[in-house]
């Protein structure tokens, strides 16, 4: 199984050595599938892809320039890795495990259940709960990201002000990458309804 594709458009790239085509592709089987019908953007001039992208935005396909998306690329990365390292520092990991000790000490499974749901860190039924569990270190394995940190050191009462800045700053390099590309010129195509 593979793809067809038609050329939907075919223009002059921007230095004008090359073009810009967007196909309009579909599974050629007729299964059912998530994605049955898309379009690309291609780029045939080895200047202009050197340079942009021929991205969707919607509707329309736009250029954006290569080096503004590996920028982008890079705060995403920076922002995913202050994160981790956020869940992994020694201070965090001790208030972790203390919250922890406090979901496996409850005098029942359905206790356990009860605290997480009344502070909604945990929105499944007592049964699912039940099946999935396999201990406090694991539930918050899976489930406490950043996010959550603040709601589990108000839980075990551990000082916050560290955390408050250290949240602070995992919230603002999300913010510096919570950004999208740049469109630069005029649509290069759009697409008919
Ligand atoms: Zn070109």
């Amino acid at each position: 199984m593979g793809t067809d594709r038609t050329t939907e458009f075919e223009g002059p790239c921007l230095c004008g050595e090359g073009t810009f085509r967007i196909d309009d592709c579909e599974v050629d089987h007729a299964w059912p599938t998530a994605t049955p019908q898309w379009y690309e953007g291609h780029i045939h001039c080895r200047n202009c892809a050197a340079k942009y992208e021929l991205v969707k935005r919607g509707k329309r396909f736009v250029l954006v320039k290569r080096s503004e998306l590996q920028e982008i690329d890079s705060k995403r990365t920076q922002a995913y890795d202050a994160g981790v390292h956020l869940m992994a520092r020694p201070e965090v990991l001790a208030t972790l495990n203390t919250f922890a000790a406090l979901l496996t000490n409850q005098p029942s499974m359905a206790a356990t259940h009860r605290l997480l749901v009344a502070e909604e860190l945990e929105y499944s039924s007592v049964g699912t709960f039940r099946k999935g569990w396999s201990g406090g270190a694991d539930w918050i394995r899976r489930h406490i990201k950043p996010d959550n940190l603040l709601r589990i050191y108000q839980i075990v009462n551990a000082p916050r002000d560290d955390l408050e800045t250290w949240l602070a700053d995992v919230e603002r390099l999300n913010a510096a990458a919570a950004v999208t590309a740049t469109p630069v010129g005029e649509p290069v195509y759009e697409i008919f309804p």
